[in-house]
């Protein structure tokens, strides 16, 4: 398999190059050149979690070796890695409502699926280019994705690890999570400002032609370690795969059969794997795009427009607060059947104006497949509460989000099929919203984050994640605190003396 990248359709570069450049050269984004319709159709992929992955990565690394990504996959997906054999266990929430767990991995949150793997992926294509560089990952983060990032690639041989976050803008558990970091590659910084300022820092050293000329001298490479990667959206793909095979496994579905998946969205990156799923001939009827109260996505699902010019809100699933989504242009290649100079038109338009209209055509070919509404804070916890009297199931924000907006399209939408709703998150990583979605939030002021946890659990009999209930024993491993400025000089000193 060969890619190429959404707005040139010139350069073709194999797998382990996509994941080693993880953004094109043109500022586009790879994506398979060849034709993937119906692979899987006639011989749906069916195994455990392992062999799912297996198979589904031989499909799309056409340079990787099999026993390479038996290893990857093996490394990542174990008994250690993740808390629950399954990987990502699929609940039922009522009859027709199921819930696929994406959480159960070293870090409590969905991120861990991709990032487990992403480093396997990565030491085996550099080992592949003959390029001897240790590579270093530089990470921006405003919560989930650094604290999953350096689970993923801590004590990764010819790999170092640098997060920054905002100091004062990420919750106290996921402060504690990385600022206890093990491993003897990693760093953890915090950073005296807000997560603009920190993604400013990291940018501002990833163009800075000076540091990265010393730097390779040095035998280091920068890479980051972000969404687009392609890298980090195939591990995704698996879990489609995976939650299908459970509903016909235990009959609630006959093979062949099509069912609905709900997608809590930020990014799109998650969903766009639902979409390459249902490419590859996974039966799906709906895909339905959950947003929250910055519904950017489903204002555009709706209309035909994106227009990014709009208030941003902090919302209660912090993680889906994005205004561009970054992965949206794979999917408008696709639906644009490899325009090229299409999508070079749209983004253009996006940078400059932050706002581009579909044509007719390309948004009748979005709306068939896709559906999409949002679902704001007040609904957010609502649902929580409703959801847990209801199902005895608990649910954090984003799952929620996508729980509420499951429940609007069914409202409107004469449809049958099962639904399986992505969880992206464990509930006590989102404990303080949890927990006052469900009970009156006087009878706990003034308790930290880590006795909410314990609070919650008791009441609900719900098990705290191992790696969340650790916290409280673990050592501060990172106090370092900078300005922003001093992060480019910060990571001269460390990797060059
Ligand atoms: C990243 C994230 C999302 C959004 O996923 P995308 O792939 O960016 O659309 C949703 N929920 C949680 C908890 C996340 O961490």
């Amino acid at each position: 398999m060969l890619y190429y990248s959404t707005r040139d359709r010139g350069n073709y570069a194999t797998a382990s190059r996509v994941i080693l450049k993880g953004l094109a050269p043109d500022g586009g984004l790879f994506v398979p050149a060849e034709n993937i319709k119906n692979l899987f159709k006639e011989n749906l992929p069916t195994g455990n979690y392992q062999e799912l992955a297996v198979n589904i990565f031989s499909q799309f690394l056409g340079d990787f070796s099999l026993p390479e990504i038996q290893f990857a996959v093996s490394a990542a997906y174990n008994f250690n890695t993740f808390e629950n054999p399954a990987i990502t266990p699929l609940s039922q929430v009522s009859e027709q409502t199921f819930s696929l767990e994406l959480w159960h991995g070293p870090t409590s949150a969905f991120k861990d699926i991709a990032l487990q793997v992403l480093p396997h992926l990565l030491t085996t294509a550099a080992l592949k280019s003959g390029e001897k560089k240790e590579y270093v990952i530089l990470t921006a983060t405003s919560g989930d994705t650094g604290k999953s990032a350096l689970e993923g690639f801590r004590d990764v041989p010819g790999v170092k690890i640098m997060v920054y976050f905002p100091e004062k803008g990420v919750s106290d558990i996921q402060k504690l999570q990385m600022t206890t970091q093990e491993g003897k590659n990693v760093h953890v910084i915090a950073v005296r400002g807000n997560f603009d300022d920190t993604q400013t820092g990291v940018k501002q050293i990833f163009n800075n032609h000076n540091i990265n000329t010393k730097l390779e001298r040095a035998g280091y490479r920068l890479t980051s370690a972000n969404s687009i990667n392609w890298g980090r959206l195939l591990p995704q793909i698996v879990y489609y795969f995976y939650a299908y095979g459970e509903l016909v496994t235990r009959g609630h579905l006959q093979e062949g059969g099509a069912v609905n998946f709900v997608v809590p969205t930020g990014n799109f990156g998650n969903i766009l794997a639902a979409y390459y799923a249902r490419r590859l001939g996974l039966p799906i009827n709906r895909l339905i795009c959950a947003a929250n109260q910055n519904n950017v996505l489903s204002d555009f699902i709706n209309s035909g427009q994106y227009n990014k010019n709009r208030p941003f809100y902090n919302s209660l699933s912090p993680s889906m607060d994005i205004l561009v989504s970054s992965n949206l242009e794979r999917l408008l290649f696709e639906l644009s059947d490899h325009d090229s100079e299409q999508i070079q038109y749209w983004m253009e338009l996006l940078l400059k104006n932050g706002l581009y209209c579909l044509d007719k055509k390309t948004l009748s070919k979005l709306q068939e497949l896709f559906w999409s509404d949002y679902a704001d804070d007040e609904e957010t916890l609502e649902t929580i509460a409703k959801t847990y009297r209801a199902h005895n199931y608990l649910l954090d924000p984003h799952s929620a989000v996508a729980k509420k907006v499951l429940e609007k399209y069914l409202a409107q939408e004469n449809d049958n099929h099962l639904s399986i709703v992505l969880s992206t998150a464990s509930p006590y990583k989102f404990t303080g919203s949890t927990i006052k979605a469900l009970y009156d939030s006087s009878l706990f002021k003034g308790l930290s984050e880590l006795e909410l946890m314990k609070t919650l659990s008791q009441k609900t009999g719900i098990p705290v994640p191992k790696n969340l209930a650790e916290l409280e024993d673990k050592q501060i491993l990172h106090h370092q605190v900078i300005e922003p400025q001093k992060m480019p000089e910060h990571l001269q000193k460390l990797l060059l003396n």
